[in-house]
């Protein structure tokens, strides 16, 4: 489980560190504040699962760091985002360009607007070698084969001929991957499409991840609505709510002491291992905050059977509640929830 990545990779420097994101959306009267006071670090090989109820930031966090988001109505602010010895928030359009999508790479959540129907797959795979990596026609076409051998996709060469409609569901994600990892990326940010792929696709997909990840040496963040799916692959799981970080922990950790009141209701929707479909619409009462001004008290609150009047009069910081593992909830102070 996750326990592939290197043994130095917990001593090693992150290759990604974020400190204070912020990113608020301008609207008509006001702003949401959509990601809020956000820090996390990627430590080089890794896979963090990123997980949390739609709305609750998760794509907006990733987009903001390569600022893939238009601003306005965006605004975006770090205190930094270190990457190869730079700050991604300090540096120019054109410089990130040199960033995006070659030092980090990116799939989007929905495989169709991602790859231009227009074009053919392998042109969409040459594009990024002849501009990033200056190949040739040629040496960018056999590439691009391989690329796609990669990740798996049968008798690749003349597949790159065909348009994105010529491809399944699950084999566009694959193709995005590729995309995604055309220039050896140090990070890949793979967001899960919502689009409900085939379960026993969305699991290849994950394996195919998993492997690669071993054989590239990438760092990966994995985002996804479901717990479950870092359960098998991921090394550490940041969960968000609400635009904040509510928890962050090794992946046994938080299976084994979850601390957050979000985590452990995230936890209880899970489906049991022989269950049905109908397992997956278990839900958590309540809605999810509007996000409207930035969090004076604690954003889960109101949903959660355990808040006291601490928790709606300040919002609670991250707090250590055993190696790597912190969680942002008032009852964790001093170990409440601990062994
Ligand atoms: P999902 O699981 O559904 O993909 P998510 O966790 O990725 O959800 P985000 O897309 O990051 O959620 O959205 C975070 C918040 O930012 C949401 O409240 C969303 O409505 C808001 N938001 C996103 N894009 C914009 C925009 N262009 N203008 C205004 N608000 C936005
Ligand atoms: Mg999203």
């Amino acid at each position: 489980m996750g326990l592939d990545a290197p043994h130095d990779a917990d001593t090693a420097p992150p290759v990604l560190e974020v400190v204070g994101l912020r990113t608020r959306f301008g609207v008509r009267d006001g702003a949401i504040h959509a990601v809020n006071d956000v820090s996390f670090s990627l430590r080089p090989g890794e896979l963090l699962g990123v997980v949390g109820e739609s709305g609750s930031g998760k794509s907006v966090t990733m987009m903001s760091l390569l600022r893939l988001i238009p601003s306005p109505p965006a605004r975006i602010e770090a205190e930094r985002i270190m990457f190869e010895g730079r700050d991604l928030s300090r540096l120019s359009e054109k410089e990130l360009r040199g960033v995006r999508g070659r030092r980090i790479g990116f799939v989007f959540q929905d495989p169709m607007t991602s790859l231009n129907p227009v074009f053919t797959v392998g042109f969409q795979l040459m594009e990024p070698l002849r501009a990033h990596l200056g190949m040739s026609r040629a040496q960018a076409r056999k590439r691009a084969a391989e690329l796609l051998a990669l990740v798996g996709i049968p008798n690749p060469e003349p597949r790159l001929d065909d348009y994105p409609h010529q491809f399944s569901g699950g084999m566009r994600q694959r193709v995005m991957i590729a995309i995604a990892l055309a220039c050896d990326p140090k990070v890949l940010i793979a967001d899960e499409p919502t689009t409900a792929l085939d379960v026993t696709i969305q699991a290849q997909i994950l394996e195919l991840v998993k492997d690669l990840r071993s054989r590239i040496g990438a760092a990966v963040i994995w985002i996804t609505h479901d717990l479950g799916v870092v359960a098998g692959i991921a090394d550490r799981v940041m969960v968000m709510y609400g635009g904040q970080v509510v928890e962050y922990a090794p992946v046994m950790e938080l299976f084994e002491r979850p601390t957050h009141p979000y985590t452990r209701a995230l936890l209880e929707t899970l489906p049991s291992l022989d269950g049905d479909r109908a397992d997956k619409l278990k839900t958590i009462a309540g809605q999810p905050p509007l996000l409207t001004a930035p969090p004076a008290s604690c954003p889960f609150a109101p949903r959660c059977a355990q808040a006291h009047d601490r928790c709606r009069a300040a919002n609670p910081p991250l707090i250590a509640v055993g190696p790597e593992h912190g969680a942002a909830c008032w009852l964790a102070e001093g170990g409440a929830h601990g062994a």
